[in-house]
């Protein structure tokens, strides 16, 4: 029995599909979140890649900031219910979620069994989120994909004064101007996004076993520089950035579950 989970975001749209709640039998990304092509897109290319259709589909469920508009899933859940879900079926032990993605950043505590005990968002400034990241790629005229490496080559890390993200990137420009290499700039940059999650986090209360979860997670700088602030080790697993879809494919399946009995 299948069923599947779509993660509509700021920026990007994920589907995942999991048979019976337990493999995963395939996932998509595209670019582009709500009011864009970007679900329907997602959606096109996870039938192309697993070899299903929308009739093998036992239930669906929407996740994510473009949930309320999308028309078509039997159920919509929090993206903290997904989350928490999703990094829960890869790490069976874990009790904190960090999710940074493209407009805001989560952590998410659970307790033992899995339930959610508490969380702390950051959805009202960008410094602190995947949009401060994109926003100083774009001045360096960087891929963001690139981040980790390029800050990994750092021999004098800048930091970056400004918290708010119009303040740090003109900060950004005069340092460029004043000659400060790309890569010291970079590693300044992760290290400020990774040092107001922390602070979240920290007012969640951080237990491990610890993941990250969102497009962010595969930005090694800023999960480093986490590990760093908060002194612990953080999972971190290719899938990340499907973790919300992945949740939701599970939530119709413990939907579907619960009817039955
Ligand atoms: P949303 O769900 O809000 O659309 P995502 O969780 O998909 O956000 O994360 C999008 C963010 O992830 C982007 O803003 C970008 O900064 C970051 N990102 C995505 N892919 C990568 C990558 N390969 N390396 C570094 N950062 C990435």
């Amino acid at each position: 029995m299948y069923t599947l989970g779509i993660d509509i975001g700021s920026t990007t749209s994920k589907c995942a599909i999991l048979d019976d709640g337990a493999e995963l039998v395939g996932y998509s990304l595209e670019i582009g979140g709500l009011g864009t092509d970007g679900p329907a897109t997602a959606i096109a290319k996870l039938w192309e890649s697993c070899g299903l259709t929308a009739s093998d589909i036992a239930r669906t469920t929407v996740t994510g900031y473009g949930r309320m508009k999308f028309e078509g899933a039997d159920d919509e859940a929090s993206e903290l219910t997904c989350h928490a879900l999703g990094g829960r079926y890869v790490y069976p032990q874990l009790r904190t979620v960090i999710d940074i993605g493209g407009q805001d950043a989560k952590v998410i505590s659970l307790s033992e069994d899995g339930r959610m005990s508490n969380f702390v968002m950051n959805d009202k400034c960008a410094a602190g989120t995947g949009r401060f990241l994109d926003v100083m790629a774009n001045i360096l005229k960087m891929d963001v994909n690139d981040f980790g490496a390029c800050a990994a080559a750092s021999t004098e890390e800048v930091s970056i004064s400004s918290t708010c993200t119009v303040f740090a990137e003109s900060e950004v420009i005069s340092q460029l101007a004043n000659g400060v290499k790309r890569e010291d700039l970079v590693a300044g940059i992760c290290n400020s996004v990774a040092v107001r999650v922390a602070a979240l986090a920290r007012r969640a209360g951080v237990k491990e076993l610890v993941c990250m979860s969102g497009g962010v997670a595969k930005n090694e700088a800023v999960r480093r520089a986490l590990e760093k602030s908060l002194e612990v080790d953080i999972a971190f697993d290719p899938r990340a950035q499907y973790f919300g879809a992945i949740g939701a494919a599970l939530y119709s399946y413990n939907k579907l579950m619960k009817q039955k009995r």
